[in-house]
Parts: structure tokens; sequence; C-alpha cells
């Protein structure tokens, strides 16, 4: 893909700004505009960004678009909103980054498809850290020849691309990691509360536990920060919430138990904890 075609970002959140950053060190043209906050775009603009007025202008100048957004109520407000869509034309392409649901990945690659528009369902994993060192993964969703020609855009932020199937697997196995994710984090609290009843060394935990049959990657990237009480975000609560509800959602049912019980408590405590780091679920546990 020819490196000075024009990029509009949509999103300039705790991932979306540094994954914008490492484009622009790239060598691509990045258009961005404001939302609520205009830091992001200053910041971007500063290193060589184009700020375009609103987000109509932002698709109409890109040759692609990649948007990382909240939820599927954003996905769908902006996405598919009348300001964007009047300016798709055949020649764009959407890579979307979004943690989102399948079902709305799906509505808007159909209506994206409907006006030649080619798609990429391409959310990530890795986090802030991942996000600013560009060593994220991405689970792409979608046509194999896209996400080649679509490869040297998604390595200026991602370390590792994997194929998943069509539109729709990204945001399902996406989904599914954050299942794992959810109860690890739980899990690697309750352990940390338990250590430290039994006076068990936090590095003693990590490194004897962290190379035996219980290790995770929450407990060896979470730990100290747990230990700190540090609840800044990162990745905050209201939006690790979000992706278990699409799982248990997605499997219908009741079909997950312990994802639905988790559920539960991100629940409780995003009422007061919602904005901080996910990892204040360990409050449930730790005194
Ligand atoms: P943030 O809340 O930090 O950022 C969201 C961004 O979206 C903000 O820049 C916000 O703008 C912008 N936004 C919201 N609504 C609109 C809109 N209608 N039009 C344009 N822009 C809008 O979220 P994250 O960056 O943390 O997360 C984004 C996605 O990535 C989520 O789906 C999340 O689950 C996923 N993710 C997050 C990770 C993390 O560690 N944070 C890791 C992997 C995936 P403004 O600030 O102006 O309101």
């Amino acid at each position: 893909m020819n490196r000075r075609q024009r990029i509009g970002f949509i999103g300039l959140g705790a991932m979306g700004l540094p994954m914008a950053k490492n484009l622009i060190k790239n060598g691509y043209i990045l258009n961005v505009s404001t939302y609520r906050n205009r830091t992001p775009v200053d910041e971007l603009k500063e290193l060589g960004a184009v700020e375009q007025n609103s987000v109509s202008e932002l698709v109409s100048e890109s040759d692609i678009v990649i948007s990382i957004l909240p939820t599927d109520r954003e996905m769908e407000s902006v996405l598919l909103s009348g300001e964007v869509l009047d300016q798709l034309t055949s020649e764009k392409i959407l890579i979307e980054m979004t943690s989102g649901s399948p079902a709305m990945m799906k509505k808007v690659n159909e209506i994206y498809k409907g006006m030649g528009v080619r798609v990429l369902d391409a959310p990530v994993s890795g986090g802030t850290a991942g996000a600013e060192k560009g060593t994220l993964t991405v689970m792409a969703g979608g046509d194999a020849k896209l996400v080649e020609e679509c490869k040297p855009i998604m390595e200026a932020m991602a370390e590792k691309i994997y194929v998943v199937g069509q539109i729709g697997a990204g945001k399902a196995i996406k989904a599914i990691n954050q299942l794992l994710a959810s109860i690890h984090m739980i899990a690697s609290a309750e352990a940390l509360a338990l250590a430290e009843k039994l006076e068990i060394e936090t590095d003693i935990l990590k490194k004897v536990v962290g190379n035996s049959s219980g290790a995770s990657w929450m407990l060896e990237n979470k730990i100290d920060s747990l230990v700190e009480r540090n609840f800044n975000p990162g990745f905050k609560l209201n939006l690790m919430k979000k992706d278990v509800q699409i799982a248990v959602d997605e499997a219908g049912n009741d079909k997950l138990p312990l994802a639905s019980y988790v559920l539960d408590l991100y629940k409780e405590v995003a009422n007061q904890d919602g904005e901080r780091d996910f990892s204040a679920i360990g409050k449930k546990v730790l005194v």
C-alpha cells in the first residue's frame, strides 16, 4: 500500500492517540478532527497531522478510515451517520478497530459493502503500552487479500496481525479474549489478596506462580499496580464491562455461568469506579 495514502483516524482516546502517532511516525498522512476533547488533535497536529473541521470532511479527505471508538453505540452513531455515509465512495477502505459486537460489525459492513466500501474488522489487544510501542496484536476479520493490502498500515501500530475469519470474527475472538482477561484479572486480585494475608512476597509470587501452572498475563502484568492500589486507566472498567457483556450476550441463555457472575461483579464496581482502570475490580477482594 502506498505510504502517502491519506488516513482519517476516528477515536483519539487512550488507544487511538498513540496508534495515530505511530502512523505519523511511519510516514502516513493523517487526517483528524475534534469530537469533544481537542487536546489529542493539537498533539497530533504538532507531529504533522492535518486537522479537518468535521468527521464528514475527515472521511471525504481520506482514502482509508480507521475507527477505534468506545462501544457499539458510537460505532453506530458515527460510522452509520449521514455525515459519514454521504462521503463514502467505492475507493475507500474502513479499518474498524473498536472492541464492539460481531452483530454491529456485520451491520456496518453490510451497509458499507452496499456502497462498494471495503471493510476490515480489526480489533486490537495489547493495552495502551502496546499502542504506544506499536506492538499491538490485531485480530483481523475480512477478506484475506484486503488484510494483506492493509498490512503495512496495521504494522505501523501492531507487531502481530492474525487473520481470524470473515467480518465479525475479529470482534468475536476479541470478546473471547476479554472473557478470559476479565476473569484472569479478578483471579489475580484474589491471588494477591491471599498472598498478602499469608505474607508471601509479591516478587516471589510473581516469579514462582509466573513459572507454574497458575501463570497468566494479568498476574504478570497487573500485579504491581494491584499492589500499589493504582487504578489509573489504562483500560477503563466500563469498557471491560462492555466486553464481558458482549461475550455473555453472544453465548445467550446463561451459557457462560462464570463470565455471567464476573459480569455482575464488574457491574457492581462500575457504579463507583467505571472510569478507573479495570483492575479496580480488585477492590472487591483487596483490603
Ligand atoms: P477512550 O474512552 O480512551 O477513548 C474513546 C475515544 O473515542 C475518545 O477520543 C472520544 O473522544 C472518542 N469518541 C467518543 N465518541 C465519539 C464520537 N461520537 N465521535 C468521534 N469520537 C468519539 O477509549 P479507549 O481508547 O481506551 O478504547 C477504545 C476502544 O478500544 C474500546 O472499544 C476499547 O474496548 C478498545 N480497547 C482498549 C484498550 C485499552 O487498553 N484502553 C485495549 C484494547 C482495546 P472525546 O475524548 O473527545 O470524547
